[in-house]
């Protein structure tokens, strides 16, 4: 929302009035083009007319990207449609068409759906599934003849018993180490059926495992991949692929779940990523978004756990899942790293392979408290956790390099809190002398080293004979309602590249440990049940509204002027934005806060279900008020 980067002019178009409908006259068919623009602002958020010059009577079809002029400036923008009427009082003529036609109808009705749903505007939704135009690739794919295929057999029968990829099915799949074989093997049954595979992973790091397991079993079949990283050329030329049927098969990250692919077949992994949320405007998680394109489709989820839903998930389980065990970290010798259970876990797994340790935090000490009275030990200048950071180094502070410290109580002595994944390496290398021992900080930076301790999230995609988990309960005791999810996602992640042996170290309790062992998704009934009762999504709707408090007092008010009558009126509303906690805006929705920072104030509404009115009740707000600088955001994470 950069209000310096040009104003709209204020045309008659945007007053909420009723306008005379005109047929317009011309000897081009349909002369009229419905066009979403490329604005900076998301509303008001509607089709603009132009006039369709003769010279672009055959070009400018529905989906195509067009050139116009809009006030003093010239945009783009995606045609929707072509009619013969119009409400503007006068026409300008398009002034280019852009290419081949990139939006399909389904994108369109599926940015109708998703605008209407989170409260976007159309074009948010377009502007993240259809990347830049790049003319060079354009080129490179307009001038490859009829894409012809190899005729593909279906596969032998299912690694995963139960594996069902009949149209308007959802399959829950927590297959572990075969998910790549599994996600191949459904690629190449649905090919064998003559549907197209559409698969959504987190990272770049994922769509090379897919393209791999893929290209070992379809040699030569080609993948159009859509992924962020690469250059706008690569991505076009593999958009267009897609788009123009040249590959079967589209694979990449997030957004490639709105790819112009007619798929069958539709497939995400590890859905629950951080990686698979917008972090923007349509805020929407990748699945949500396969889910809603899926009628009539097949939806596979290689996920556990899975995202909280509505509905529990249909299940097939199978594949090489490694036995679960615990032990507390701390028993027997107290002044130990490891329990004995731990020593023994990987001096047996290095019988036949490399381990895996996953440490909860990285550095050498990461957390330090007072000696004398237990106070975590904070920077006196800044308030960040003191840490030892390389071993033989003081404490200090590693946003401001203070190393001053004393203690309320008058101590300054110190003492471990924790251990980083470098102090673990450090006491393995000496536990197990000759064998070798490495810490890896991303994902991309593997070890070849037999024992490998890594952080959440660095975890090497390859296959261990045994895993340690240590500190696993250590984030069980926050506040998240999700806490117990993300912590079995997070020892899934290991167990997942384990053949053998998963051992749990550390405050986790026995109905945890058993979920991880059995790939059960009972232990999410209770947090689905407490979200619910706690009113939290997915069961109520909740948008954070954010801005300047004059812009979101205005919001508000055209907000209440719709629900007529229920709502406060404005002086009321002014004062709902000093209240703070939670206040009753009319029926059955709530404000929450708000709460104020540099950028302005940030507040919630809370809409109890089953109500579903919220969403439209906002979006025609939106619609009359016009440009303003808000940010909506659906279903935010709280
Ligand atoms: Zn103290
Ligand atoms: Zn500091």
């Amino acid at each position: 929302m950069d209000d310096a980067l040009f104003d709209l002019p204020t045309q008659p178009a945007l007053l909420p009035a009723e306008r005379a409908v005109r047929t317009v006259d011309s000897t081009v068919e349909n002369p009229i083009a419905r066009v979403i623009l490329d604005t900076p602002f998301s509303w008001p958020d509607r089709d603009y007319d132009y006039l369709v010059p003769e010279k672009l009577a055959e070009a400018a079809v529905p989906g195509v990207r067009v050139r116009v002029q809009f006030g003093a400036k010239r945009l783009t923008g995606f045609l929707r449609e072509r009619g013969t009427t119009t409400d503007a009082t006068s026409l300008k003529p398009l002034l280019g068409v852009l290419g081949e036609p990139v939006v399909t109808p389904e994108l369109f009705d599926l940015a109708d759906r998703i605008a209407a749903r989170n409260v976007c505007s159309r074009h948010d939704v377009l502007r993240g599934a259809v990347p830049p135009r790049h003319a060079r690739a354009e080129k490179a794919i307009t001038a490859l003849g009829q894409a012809s295929f190899a005729h593909i057999e279906a596969p032998e029968p299912s690694p995963l018993g139960g594996l069902d990829l009949t149209a308007g099915t959802e399959l829950l799949v927590p297959a572990g180490r075969s998910t790549w074989e599994a996600v191949a093997w459904s690629a190449q049954a649905a090919l064998a059926a003559g549907s197209a595979v559409l698969i959504v992973v987190p990272t770049s790091l994922e769509v090379d495992r897919a393209r791999a397991a893929i290209s070992d079993r379809l040699p030569g079949e080609p993948i159009a991949l859509i992924e962020a990283g690469t250059s706008p050329e690569t991505r076009y030329r593999h958009f267009l692929s897609a788009k123009t049927g040249r590959a079967r098969i589209v694979l990449g990250t997030r957004a490639a779940a709105f790819a112009p692919v007619d798929a069958g077949l539709l497939i995400v992994v590890d859905e629950q990523n951080d990686a698979m949320r917008d972090k923007r405007s349509p805020y929407m998680w990748a699945d949500e978004v396969l889910r809603m394109r899926g009628e009539g489709r097949a939806l596979l989820r290689f996920s556990f756990p899975p995202r909280i839903h509505r509905s529990r998930p249909r299940m097939v389980a199978g594949g090489v899942w490694p036995t679960v065990t615990r032990a507390e970290q701390w028993a027997g010798d107290q002044r130990g790293l490891l329990p004995p259970a731990a020593f023994a876990t990987i001096r047996r797994g290095l019988e036949t392979g490399p381990v895996i340790v996953s440490a909860p935090r990285a550095g050498y000490v990461p957390a330090l408290a007072c000696q004398r009275c237990g106070k975590k030990a904070v920077c006196q200048q800044c308030g960040t956790s003191l840490a030892v950071p390389t071993p033989g180094t003081p404490a200090s502070c590693g946003t401001c390099g203070s190393s001053t410290w004393r203690c309320a109580c008058g101590s300054s002595d110190l003492r471990a809190v924790a251990r980083g994944s470098t102090r673990v390496a450090q006491e393995l290398a000496a536990a197990f002398p000759g064998v070798g021992v490495e810490s890896v900080r991303s994902a991309a930076q593997d070890s070849t080293l037999p024992i490998v301790i890594a952080t959440p999230g660095a975890e090497p995609d390859r296959e261990f004979a045994a895993g340690v988990i240590l500190d696993a309960g250590s984030r069980l005791a926050s506040l998240s309602l999700d806490a117990e999810i993300e912590a079995v996602g997070r020892w899934a992640r290991v167990a997942s590249r384990v053949s053998q042996h998963v051992l749990l170290t550390g405050g986790v309790p026995p109905h945890l440990a058993e979920a991880l062992a059995t790939r059960s998704i009972d232990f999410i009934e209770p947090l689905v049940e407490e979200r619910e009762a706690l009113g939290q999504p997915p069961f109520h709707r909740w948008f954070a509204i954010s801005g300047q408090r004059a812009d979101v007092q205005r919001l508000l008010g055209g907000i209440a002027a719709r629900l007529e009558g229920e709502a406060p009126p404005e002086q009321g509303i002014a004062a709902l934005l000093t209240g703070g906690g939670r206040q009753v805006f009319a029926a059955g929705i709530h404000i929450v806060g708000p709460v104020e920072d540099a950028e302005g104030v940030t507040l919630h509404l809370h809409e109890e279900a089953p109500a579903e009115r919220l969403a439209g009740v906002l979006r025609a707000t939106l619609q009359d008020l016009g440009q303003m600088a808000v940010r909506i955001e659906a279903d935010p994470i709280i």
